[in-house]
């Protein structure tokens, strides 16, 4: 902890340090500072931007636009984020147009915003410690709660927060449970340009999203701020399913991808033909009820607390979670336990609700009947 933060800890009693500076900590970390409170916030990556952000995320009116809003950054938000973003056009594996949603010129139930364009929004004043990776937690010591790093140290906090992520070093401080694999996978690929180099995929993906649904299959290009395009390749398939095929060797994946979605319309398996390099991410998530016996002096939130299948709520409810619990520390400075309780105990309930969904939302959008797919969208998405 830094010397100046330290002081001021001493004086207001309580050192909290948040583990991870995705959008989770970051948004708790915003917020305790808007309310005065220091916080030290440690995270493994050496820098900013030591690794490509990742693509664009839709924020939600009643979730990650709330948090932005307890952060005092939703009119920042509303500057950066793009509202054309929440088109949405289905299409066949033949290539036909099953809905083409354009959303209202207000319409602000859910823009875009890129990752790194979030990131820095949230960074603003806050001092992060860059490459600080936690590699334990241990409460209950007479002093308070010992992080280990993976660089040999140790520091004490009163409260340590794990928004670590998926694969959280925190979490084995209050649960043993460990996510599983949802027998889902995913291939990333991008394009840079689109609209000059790639014309004509520009207009399929238009302004927000393309989503193509076949047996057990998708395909989703997904437009980010200039030009660049993520497209997502999501199947059914065992964790091994590449043994054989080297993951880093591009050509290979593409050909192995063609393969799979052979048969699918030639613009969409252009998508995959012009992609850059190809990122596997297998979806793990944590059991739809994960809570956990409360231990005094640790917590989380967002993923580490409650991973589930990535179908827009992950990092609204991180987000959400951080200004929450940030607003309860503020509102009880005295009794950090009581306001570490009460919050876990919200999370809890919103978490549960949101795995539910998404865990159902996975199983319709890759689907032996694409038909569930276009079902869940006429569901969700205002007509
Ligand atoms: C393809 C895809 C698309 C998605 N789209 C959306 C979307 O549109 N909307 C949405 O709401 N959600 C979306 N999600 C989900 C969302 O990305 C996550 O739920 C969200 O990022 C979780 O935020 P977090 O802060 O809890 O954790 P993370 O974003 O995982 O951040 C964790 C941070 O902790 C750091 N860290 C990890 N280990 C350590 C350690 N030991 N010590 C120190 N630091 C550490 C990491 O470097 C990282 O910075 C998507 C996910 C995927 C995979």
């Amino acid at each position: 902890m830094r010397r100046q933060d330290a002081i001021r800890c001493i004086a207001m009693r309580h050192c909290i340090a948040v583990v991870g500076g995705g959008p989770g900590g970051l948004t708790l970390a915003r917020v305790l500072h808007r309310h005065g409170h220091p916080v030290a916030v440690l995270e493994r990556d050496p820098a900013p931007d030591s690794r490509p952000p990742g693509g664009t995320l839709d924020l939600h009116e009643g979730l990650g636009q709330l948090a932005l809003d307890k952060a005092g950054l939703l009119a920042e938000f509303q500057a950066l984020s793009r509202p054309e973003g929440q088109a949405m056009r289905i299409l066949n594996p033949a290539g036909t147009v099953l809905r083409d949603w354009q959303p209202r010129p207000d319409e602000r139930a859910h823009p875009e915003i890129d990752r790194g364009q979030l990131r820095d929004l949230l960074l603003g004043p806050l001092d992060v410690q860059w490459g600080r990776e936690v590699a334990q937690v241990v409460p209950g010591t007479g002093d308070g709660v010992l992080v280990h790093f993976a660089d040999g140290r140790q520091e004490t906090f009163d409260l340590v927060v794990g928004a670590d992520g998926a694969w959280s070093r925190v979490r084995p401080a209050v649960s043993p449970v460990t996510p599983h694999y949802t027998g889902v996978t995913s291939v990333e690929t991008s394009l840079d340009d689109v609209d000059t180099r790639h014309p004509d995929l520009a207009q399929l993906i238009g302004d927000g999203s393309v989503a193509v649904y076949g047996a057990n299959r998708s395909l989703v290009a997904q437009r980010n701020s200039g030009g660049h395009v993520k497209v997502y390749t999501k199947f059914r398939a065992p964790l091994d399913w590449h043994a054989g095929l080297d993951l880093a060797d591009a050509e290979s994946v593409r050909s192995h991808l063609l393969a799979l979605f052979d048969g699918w319309a030639a613009p969409v398996l252009d998508l995959v033909a012009h992609g850059t390099a190809f990122a596997h991410r297998p979806f793990h998530v944590l059991p739809e009820s994960h809570t956990w016996a409360h231990v005094r002096g640790v917590t989380l939130l967002g993923d580490a607390a409650h991973l589930m299948p990535p179908l827009g709520a992950g990092a609204n409810l991180a987000m959400l979670d951080g200004a929450e619990l940030a607003e309860s520390i503020a509102a009880d400075p005295e009794d950090l336990d009581e306001a570490v309780c009460a919050f876990e105990e919200r999370m809890w309930a919103r978490a549960g609700r949101w795995a539910k969904i998404t865990t159902e939302g996975l199983e319709r959008l890759v689907s032996p009947d694409p038909a569930e797919a276009l079902a869940l969208f006429d569901d969700v998405q205002p007509s």
